[in-house]
């Protein structure tokens, strides 16, 4: 799929090129497969399911919502084939090698403490800085190329991370709350719509207006127990008006941050995940004017949330909607879930979630507020854990191609 000339498909169109993106649709979950058809390299046809699922994937992905696949939409669901481990990632200077499997690779540099700058699925010289520096922390020739003894390095933790990770999780925090202080702030916390507009609706009898509320409530329940004021845009009764009016209240109360809550909704059910959301301009090219710490949070909070409550990642975005970029404050704006999709619905059924993602809240501000030192922890992994885990592997595989020597031998 690496076209010559610009792409530009839409609604109408046929032929290869059109079965070439419904192929990526498909692999990325947001079309789904329709067994009506039989030749569908022939007879693809750019048709109103085709829009909606383009239409989902472009929403996931916090590229413009419009249904057409120009090049930007092209080059990411182009990305989007690529997992982890599918091919072997190295800094290209004169071309950066694009995709999803080089987000993963730089949110588990996040994870581990290491800075391979934005993670926004470009391999360029940061992210190379940072492949060599976690080569080398684990033993490894620190040449930045991530080829298969990399990958096993990043499988090895993967285990090490999915064992009674909710535990450590829960200890890591308790060891946060005794030693940290998040005291004294002043958090506005804004649940979205309200006061008539229950905003998205899904399954399992799900409204969008009031999952934003219970989650604030309990976000407030913890943050309150830190010493921190928690002020509400809106109630079960008020309305918090315009987010213009909802960013000029936050400038009122002079609050240290502000968290916007929401949840999404996608035409076609087949779109899910959780996303974050800082103020900046989405264009990657002059950086400009963008929140740092917002940025920070939006990342730091993702991470948590998704660690915690296992809804797909769809990274963080930079957005200039009016309630980032009206507030004086950092403003994030979390949309956890999607309520029409099964899964997404089933898991924000469960009070257990959202509890989850309260805690993830809590957990992402007081990183946020920690010094530089400590960066280097994360709500997931330490560098410690992996370097244990590394040798307890190397002395397994050790042990093990002793005990065959033994066996050829006896
Ligand atoms: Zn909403």
């Amino acid at each position: 799929m690496t076209p010559a000339q610009p792409v530009l498909l839409r609604r109408g169109d046929f032929g290869p090129a059109v079965a070439a993106v419904c192929e990526r649709l498909v692999l990325t979950g947001d079309l789904p497969t329709d067994p009506s058809v039989t030749d569908a390299a022939v007879e693809a046809v750019f048709d109103e399911r085709v829009e909606q699922a383009v239409k989902s994937f472009q929403q996931r992905r916090g590229l413009i919502v419009d249904g057409i696949v120009g090049r930007t939409t092209y080059a990411v669901l182009d990305g989007a084939r690529w997992g982890l481990g599918d091919r072997v990632l190295r800094y290209l200077p004169e071309h950066f090698l694009e995709g999803d499997d080089v987000a993963a690779l730089q949110a588990r540099l996040v994870e581990l403490g290491f800075r391979p700058g934005k993670v926004d699925g470009m391999h360029g010289p940061t992210t190379d800085a940072a492949v060599q520096a976690f080569q080398a922390a684990v033993g490894l020739v620190p040449d930045g190329t991530v080829g298969p003894e990399t990958m096993r390095a990043f499988q090895g933790l993967r285990r090490s991370v999915s064992g009674g990770s909710a535990n450590a999780l829960r200890e890591r925090e308790q060891i946060r709350r005794s030693g940290f202080s998040l005291g004294g702030r002043t958090i506005v916390l804004d649940p979205g719509h309200g006061g008539g507009d229950d905003g998205a609706r899904g399954g399992r009898g799900l409204v969008e207006a009031r999952l934003a509320l219970d989650v604030a409530r309990r976000i407030e329940g913890r943050l309150s127990a830190h010493g921190v004021n928690v002020v509400f845009t809106r109630t079960e009764s008020t309305d918090g008006g315009s987010d213009e009016e909802r960013a000029a209240f936050a400038n009122s109360c002079d609050a240290d941050l502000v968290l916007s809550l929401h949840t999404d909704h996608s035409a076609t059910g087949a779109a899910h995940g959780a996303a974050t959301y800082f103020y900046g301009h989405p264009d990657a090219s002059g950086r400009g004017d963008w929140s740092v710490i917002g940025e920070s949070f939006a990342d730091l909070l993702l991470r948590e949330v998704v660690a915690r409550t296992g809804l797909t990642d769809c990274r963080s975005h930079a957005r200039t909607w009016p309630l980032l970029r009206r507030t004086r404050m950092p403003a994030v704006r979390l949309d956890f879930g999607y309520l029409d999709h099964a899964g997404d619905a089933d898991a924000l059924a469960d009070a257990q979630t959202l509890d989850h993602v309260a805690e993830a809240v809590v957990v992402a501000l007081q990183r946020v507020y920690l010094g530089e030192a400590d960066t280097a922890r994360t709500g997931v992994l330490r560098l410690d854990d992996l370097r244990r885990h590394l040798e307890s592997m190397r002395a397994q595989q050790a042990h093990a191609s002793g005990a065959g020597a033994d066996r050829t031998t006896g």
